[in-house]
This record gives structure tokens, sequence and C-alpha cells, in this order.
């Protein structure tokens, strides 16, 4: 069994050989991404696997797989925004991704955000870099972690192991999501959206961007927190309204954010990029001492990246043997 495997990344390449092993497949490594020029490299193989960066919309791709006999097109992501679905059809080829891939890689930054602000760690550093100040001004004392009330909105795969995180920690969790699910009981209080936006000292957000949630954080709700709150966002940007986040901290009427992502965020996470491509809502949060930003390296751990090529691969190989896959997008 031989399977393509388009555009792996640095650390995708360190670990792919000893996984190929294990399953007893040959992983042949295409430098690009799916193209129709770079098609022609899964001629020799039962199967791809493709981590798409940009739209796959060009028929000659879909049918030129199909011309080979390959059944799949496997993503190493969850995401399947890059796939043209009603193509996939008209050439019987069925779209897998991975839906699910280590929820405590994505919940840890929540909490290790969550942690650094709490801490003020930010402040600390400002003091200690600007002034050569080594001093504990009352206005850095921080609170314990199991002193705080965390508040959650959207709990599922991810939500969920924030939630039992910071309930081992001993913090009190509330959290709101659209669907109630008592295996998360244990470890959390459901209560409503603007309970949650009130009384949180650490609001995070956990849900899918959809039209529903896009700016389900904006001015109104900055107004409701607490202004010793902290704003975590290791879902979608977009959940949160930008320019409102940035008033809302320039006014403090919150005490700080810890972001993974932002809505701008394409253009530049991700990559190498030039000073005078970094967008300016970046900058100014960037030189907040009380934001912390990670380039949406939440998802970036060994067990998170190889969980990834294992599932993606492991898919592949059973639809080209004939086998039903575990997470087909396109049912
Ligand atoms: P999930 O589908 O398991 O859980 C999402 C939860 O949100 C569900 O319980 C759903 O009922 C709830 N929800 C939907 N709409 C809601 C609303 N309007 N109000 C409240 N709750 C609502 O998804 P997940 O795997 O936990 O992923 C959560 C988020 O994390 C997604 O936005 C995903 O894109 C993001 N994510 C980020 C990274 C990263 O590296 N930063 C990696 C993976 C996923």
């Amino acid at each position: 069994m031989r399977i393509a495997m388009f555009n792996p990344s640095e650390s995708e390449r360190a670990i792919v050989k000893g996984i190929a092993a294990k399953q007893g497949i040959e992983v042949k490594l295409v430098d690009d991404i799916l193209t129709p020029e770079s098609v022609v490299e899964a001629k020799d193989c039962d199967g791809i696997s493709i981590l798409q960066t940009v739209m796959l919309d060009q028929e000659e791709v879909y049918r030129t797989l199909h011309d080979y006999g390959i059944k799949s097109i496997g993503l190493r992501s969850v995401g399947t925004n890059t796939i043209d679905f009603d193509l996939a059809k008209k050439y019987d080829l069925i779209i897998t991704h991975v839906p699910v891939y280590s929820p405590r890689a994505i919940a840890e930054m929540a909490v290790t955000q969550a942690m650094y602000l709490v801490r003020k760690i930010g402040l600390f550093h400002e003091h200690m870099d600007k002034d050569y100040d080594f001093s504990y001004p009352t206005a850095l004392i921080s609170d314990e972690i199991y002193n705080k009330t965390i508040g959650l909105i959207g709990v599922g795969n991810i939500g969920s192991a924030v939630a039992q995180i910071f309930s081992a920690l001993g913090a009190k969790v509330i959290a709101y999501d659209v669907i109630y699910n008592p295996a998360n009981e244990p470890f959390l209080t459901y209560a409503d959206f603007d309970t949650v936006i009130k009384e949180a000292d650490v609001i995070s957000l956990h849900t899918p961007l959809l039209p529903s949630t896009k700016n389900m954080i904006s001015t109104k709700q900055f107004e409701e927190m607490k202004n010793t709150a902290y704003l975590i966002n290791v879902a979608r940007g977009g959940l949160i309204d930008t320019d409102a986040l940035i008033k809302a901290l320039q006014e403090e009427q919150i005490a700080g954010a810890g972001l993974d992502t932002l809505a701008d965020e394409a253009t530049y996470f991700g990559k190498k990029v030039r000073v005078q491509d970094i967008p300016e809502d970046y900058k100014i949060l960037r030189a907040m001492p009380n934001v912390i930003i990670t380039p949406h390296s939440a998802y970036f751990t060994e067990t998170a990246v190889k969980n990834m090529v294992k599932i993606s691969l492991e898919d592949t190989v059973r639809i080209a043997e004939g086998k039903k896959p575990l997470f087909a997008a396109n049912k």
C-alpha cells in the first residue's frame, strides 16, 4: 500500500516514517500542495493525504485522481473548507478529515494563557524589562486559580477538557452551551450566556465560528464583564469583535486577554511575513503587557501532530482496502 502525502510540514516529516512503518504502508512525500501540476505524483499510489492551504476547486484534480483509481482525499486537518464537495461527489471521492486529534492540546493552551494572565507575568516582565524594577507593586498582586470562577462558552471536546483541568485545579467552573451534556456535570455548572459573561473571572471561548457565533463577544459583552476579567480565545478569531476588544483593553473594561486566534490571522499566522504585512490590530494587541498572543499554535503538540497524521493515513488505508472510513466528511 502506497500513500502520497502532499505538503508535509517539517514536524510531520519527522514522525511520518515511524507511523508508516507501524501501519505497514509506504508513504511518498510530495513537497507541493495538491494542484493540477502536482496531482501526477499520486499516479502510482493507492490513496492521498493532504494538508491544503488554498481552495482545491480545479475539476482536473478530482478527475485525475478518479482516473488513477484513487477513492478518497484524506485531509490532515479538522476543516474541510478547501474542498469542493460537488466535484468530490462527481468523481466518487470520499473526503476524510480528522475531527478530533487532541482536545487536551488546545485545552492546555487555554489554561496556560489564563495562568499567565492571572499571575500578571506580562506586567512583571514590562517592569523588569523597561525599568529594571524587580519589586512587588500592589498593582501586580495576583490571586490563585482555585479562588476564581472560570466561565466557558462552548463545552464540546475542547471546552470540556478545559473544564476538567480547571476543576482539578480547584476553580469554580460555569459554562454555557447550546447543548446540555450530563457527562460535563462533575466538572462544571451550566449557566446562561449572560451569567457566564457577568460572573466569570476568566472567560474562555470554545465554540465553532458560525454566523450565529461571529462577534459573539463585542461591545455589550465587554461592558458586562468584570473589569478584573480575562478573556481567552483559542477557538476562532471571528468569535471576538477585535476593535471592541482593543477598546475594552484600552479603557480597562477587562484586565487582559489571551489569544491563540485572531480574526485576520490567515494572512500572517503559520508563516514568516514582512513587517509591513503585519496588521495594525495585531501590533496594538501585541504591545499590551496584559495580552498574550500565540500564533494559532494551541494544536501544535507532538501528540496532536502525530494523531493528525496517524488518523488521516488510517482512514485513507481503510478506504483503499474497501472498508468504511471512520471520519468521512461527505456522507
Ligand atoms: P466541538 O464541536 O466538540 O464543541 C463545540 C461546542 O460549542 C459544542 O458543544 C456546541 O454545542 C457548542 N456551541 C455551538 N454553538 C454555540 C453557541 N452559539 N453558544 C454556545 N455553545 C455553542 O468543537 P471542539 O473540537 O471543542 O472545538 C472548539 C473550537 O476550537 C472550534 O472553534 C475549533 O475550530 C477550535 N479549535 C482551535 C484549535 C487551535 O489550534 N487553536 C484547534 C482545534 C480546534
